[in-house]
């Protein structure tokens, strides 16, 4: 199946060509003629299924397809709500990207911040919003958002909303949209209190369900390793040069550091290549194929220049800076462990990114285990934050360290967790 055959306007390909897509995932298929169509969707798909696009996409496309009904200031006609700030600015870097080539107009509301820049995006017009429940609502109340011009609205993450005890201010929300509009409710489960919502809020929907596309973090095997910030070019150069990371995804948190990075490795004499948006659409082509061709390569990558990558089998991926926020970590991740093979994260952690990783913990509801540096590598100056944590598999510290091992060679190398 390809991206043409889903009934998407040449704007929208065009954008997902630009995002490097090259095959739509199951929820896409499934739901993208659906939604063109105008009709609800009940949609039971996790993160890392690529259900952002499989409502982005078709909602653009009808956006765009109806004019606005009224002229002057734009009104929003799609309503996206979201359980956090973190996904609602994902969500509407989404939209952002793909309907760059659509003339429509997004923005985005979230809790924690001053309401005023908000309020100015707001006041601007904006075809489509992406707000958590509580500033969405705190905004209608002081009158800045109209929700009377609705066309399509979308809940996202339904069950995590409920958990979080949205149900009233989302009610509230609701009863402020027309009655005649298309609703699209995405939840990675669907409890009993789920599926009442649906009956309320949806019309005859369309059911969709499928599998995670990207294992579930539980497939992966995830640990980290505490170590000083300026120690930790050392640490990933000895691992690769002794272990059999064949094709390694290394995230770091800017564009400076992955090129610092993939520069020192280069001269340690590793393949590596750094991958972000200021590197021109060839010099990005030529870095996959290379990172896709049998020999082992290491590729260091920013969160935005990973979003959407087209590569399967990456062996292990390293997040040398932790992401700033928890749930890139379950994108990364989930860049590794594809199609049924054994995915390995190791996170290197540093005094200041202790705070991020627990909020990993708590998004993934487990404990990372605890690697030890490798030997002759100084462990982190300051002691491990927790006691050696134990991961689902029960893992105290271990070593990754593979000394005396020849460096990079070709095939016949271990995995990092042979012999354990
Ligand atoms: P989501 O489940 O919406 O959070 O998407 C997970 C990741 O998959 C995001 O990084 C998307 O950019 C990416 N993605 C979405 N659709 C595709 C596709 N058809 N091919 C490759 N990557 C995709």
């Amino acid at each position: 199946m390809k991206f043409e055959e889903l009934g998407l306007a040449e704007t929208l390909l065009r954008a997902v060509r630009e995002e490097g897509y090259s095959t739509p995932t199951k929820i896409q298929i499934a739901a993208i003629p659906v939604i063109l169509e105008g009709r609800d969707v009940l949609g039971c798909a996790q993160t890392g299924t690529g259900k952002t696009a499989a409502f982005a996409l078709p909602t653009l496309q009808r956006l765009s397809r109806s004019p606005a009904k009224n002229g002057g200031r734009r009104k929003i006609r799609t309503l996206v709500l979201a359980p956090t700030r973190e996904l609602v600015i994902q969500i509407g870097d989404s939209f952002h990207a793909y309907g760059r080539f659509t003339g429509l107009r997004r923005t985005v509301v979230y809790g924690g911040v001053g309401q005023n820049p908000q309020v100015r995006a707001l006041q601007a017009g904006v075809d489509v919003l992406v707000a958590t429940p509580g500033r969405l609502l705190d905004l209608m109340q002081q009158g800045f958002i109209d929700l009377s011009h609705v066309e399509i609205l979308i809940l996202d993450e339904g069950d995590r909303m409920l958990d979080m005890g949205f149900i009233h201010d989302l009610r509230r929300i609701v009863a402020k949209v027309p009655a005649q509009r298309q609703t699209l409710l995405f939840s990675a489960t669907i409890p009993s209190t789920i599926r009442q919502l649906a009956d309320q809020w949806l019309t005859k929907p369309i059911d969709i369900q499928v599998n995670s596309v990207t294992p579930t973090v539980d497939k992966i095997r995830q640990s980290v390793v505490f170590v000083d910030q300026v120690n930790k070019i050392r640490m990933l150069t000895h691992w690769l040069q002794n272990t059999d990371w064949t094709r390694t995804l290394v995230f770091t948190r800017t564009k400076h550091r992955a090129d610092k990075v993939a520069s020192l490795l280069k001269k340690a004499g590793i393949e590596a290549d750094a991958f972000h948006a200021d590197k021109s659409q060839s010099a990005r082509q030529r870095t996959l194929a290379r990172f896709k061709s049998p020999a082992p390569a290491v590729l260091v990558a920013t969160d935005i220049a990973a979003r959407g990558l087209d590569i399967d089998m990456v062996s292990h991926v390293i997040n040398f800076d932790l992401p700033v926020d928890a749930e890139n970590y379950v994108h990364r991740i989930g860049r590794t462990g594809r199609a049924g093979a054994d995915g390995v994260a190791l996170s290197f952690c540093d005094v200041s990114e202790r705070e991020v990783l627990q909020a990993i913990q708590r998004l993934t509801k487990r404990a990372l285990a605890v690697e030890a540096p490798p030997k002759g590598l100084p462990a982190a100056t300051v002691a491990a934050p927790q006691p050696a944590a134990k991961s689902k598999t029960g893992s105290a510290p271990r070593s990754f360290s593979h000394a005396g091992k020849p460096k990079w060679q070709g095939k016949h190398r271990r995995t990092a967790y042979a012999g354990k």
